[in-house]
């Protein structure tokens, strides 16, 4: 939105209005002809006078406020005010309506903004290379050979052989396309934790009907390793699959020790990396054998992602067709989405290596300290263990549904979710807070707020003010509902 931009003379003269105050909004010219949707009692022409007389932001949306003929019409349009001149068209938002459309988004790890480094790349790349990587003319090797200068840059990220790296459309597609190639031997059993993403246990429930074992987890949300040393010690299923951070809780996963127990018992560990990449580093996840990532969960686009898998040996395809990807993944390479993607991870691993990190650890911190001081009855979920540094999963005080704690932040500014993205709409209880033996009740209670790189330590404080906010307005509704 921008600032007074008066490019009318109509607007020229609001802009240059003078009894005595501020100017009372923002302006956003139109272009001429661009329909803008105005209610049938706006459409009618405005009694026209000598003086502007727009009134103080207060009663703006009220009062039709009128102009100079000489300047064009004015009236009001959902609470703005619309100003039309000839052919041009200006919206005019009043402070308070701004103020309202202002999102803080804290729903991080469902998705984050693309960064203005990926931006540039996919645009960069876009241009570029216009050709299909398998075509055979220098435009086609042009784009094959930027996928490569890709491929070893990820390479050197993860620390495997850059032909390790089989491109995806994201994480959802990687992760199905690890169950589907393990699920080729009809023998073996998966493990599989049970507080993967749902992309893995659907697609470990469909791939192994009768084969799959999930392996629980801690009251604090982390693997239990005892339940994995003594079981890997009796028999070995075909791979174990554990996250290496949860998408709800943050809860960082104990992948290194998990993938040194498998490596002593010749299992193979499947690792989904979705929500560490680009908040941690991603140095050494290449020992894993399959590892997936997807670019918009750390600033990069949506629709590409990657899964790492040996390159020795025989990697069943989940998408068949041509031979690209040394045919394990058929399908037109996204060459500009996977250069946006490496800018956003390099971008990502620079601020990680210089401790941005950190402080915003002290953030997150500071606002787990105030819920707990200030609203009685909340709970951090996973709080004694290691967490991402953007995660918040909160059990909030009792109310009698948690959606509407979102509605009214929303209504406030504030976007959050109360579970994993694609379990949000859902009235279904999280099956991560299950397995840590929540009950629905409490799994009920739970919201989660996940930053991102861009969140302030402000931000942070207007959330947890808000909330103080929303827990006072709630309890009294409550009240009255009760009484
Ligand atoms: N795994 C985890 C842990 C996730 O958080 C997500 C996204 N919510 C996915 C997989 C799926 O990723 P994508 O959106 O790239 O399919």
């Amino acid at each position: 939105m921008n600032q007074i931009q008066p490019s009318l003379p109509g607007l020229n003269a609001i802009a240059n209005w003078k009894p005595g105050s501020q100017l009372p909004g923002y302006c956003q010219t139109l272009p001429p002809g661009e329909n803008v949707q105005t209610p049938p009692e706006a459409q009618q022409r405005l009694p026209t006078c000598s003086e502007i007389c727009l009134k103080k932001e207060s009663s703006l949306p009220a009062k039709r406020s009128c102009l100079n003929p000489m300047f064009g019409r004015l009236f009001t349009h959902a609470k703005n005010l619309l100003f039309q001149d000839g052919g041009s068209t200006a919206l005019w938002f009043t402070r308070r309506s701004v103020k309202r459309s202002r999102m803080i988004y804290f729903d991080h790890n469902a998705t984050t903004p693309m960064l203005p480094e990926a931006r540039q790349a996919w645009l960069e790349a876009a241009e570029r290379f216009i050709g299909n990587p398998s075509s055979p003319h220098r435009i086609g090797a042009r784009a094959d050979a930027a996928l490569t200068e890709a491929r070893q840059r990820l390479a050197i990220k993860l620390d495997c052989d850059p032909l390790d790296i089989v491109w995806t459309s994201g994480a959802t597609e990687a992760n199905n396309m690890a169950l589907h190639h393990f699920a080729s031997d009809e023998c073996v059993q998966a493990w599989v934790s049970a507080i993967e993403h749902p992309c893995v246990l659907e697609a470990a429930r469909h791939y192994f009907p009768n084969r799959l074992r999930l392996m629980p987890v801690t009251r604090a949300g982390t693997t239990n390793l005892d339940w994995l040393s003594e079981h890997l010690a009796e028999t070995r299923p075909g791979f174990v699959a554990m996250m290496a951070a949860n998408n709800e809780t943050g809860v960082l996963q104990p992948w290194r020790e998990i993938l040194a127990m498998c490596r002593q018992y010749e299992v193979p560990f499947f690792c989904d990396a979705t929500q560490w990449i680009g908040k941690s580093t991603c140095h050494g996840l290449g020992e894993c054998d399959f590892v997936s990532g997807s670019a918009h969960k750390f600033g990069g686009p949506k629709g590409v992602g990657f899964l790492k898998c040996p390159s020795k040996g025989r990697v069943y395809p989940l998408l068949h067709g041509g031979p690209q990807e040394e045919g394990r993944r058929s399908g037109t390479e996204n060459v500009a989405g996977v250069l946006s993607m490496l800018a956003a991870l390099e971008a990502r691993e620079r601020s990680i290596a210089q401790g941005e990190t950190e402080k915003r650890s002290v953030w997150r911190h500071c606002f787990e300290r105030r819920l707990g001081h200030d609203l009685a009855g909340c709970e951090i979920v996973g709080s004694s263990q290691e967490r991402l540094w953007n995660t918040v999963s909160a059990l909030m005080p009792e109310t009698d549904c948690q959606q509407r704690w979102v509605v009214k932040l929303d209504k406030i500014g504030f976007a959050v979710s109360t579970g994993s993205a694609c379990a949000s709409g859902r009235e279904e209880s999280s099956h991560v807070l299950a397995a840590m033996s929540y009950s629905p009740r409490e799994a009920s209670r739970v919201l989660r707020f996940s930053s991102g790189w861009e969140t302030t330590e402000d931000d942070w404080r207007a959330l947890a003010e808000a909330l103080i906010k929303v827990s006072c307005g709630l309890s009294v509704e409550m009240t009255r509902r009760n009484s």
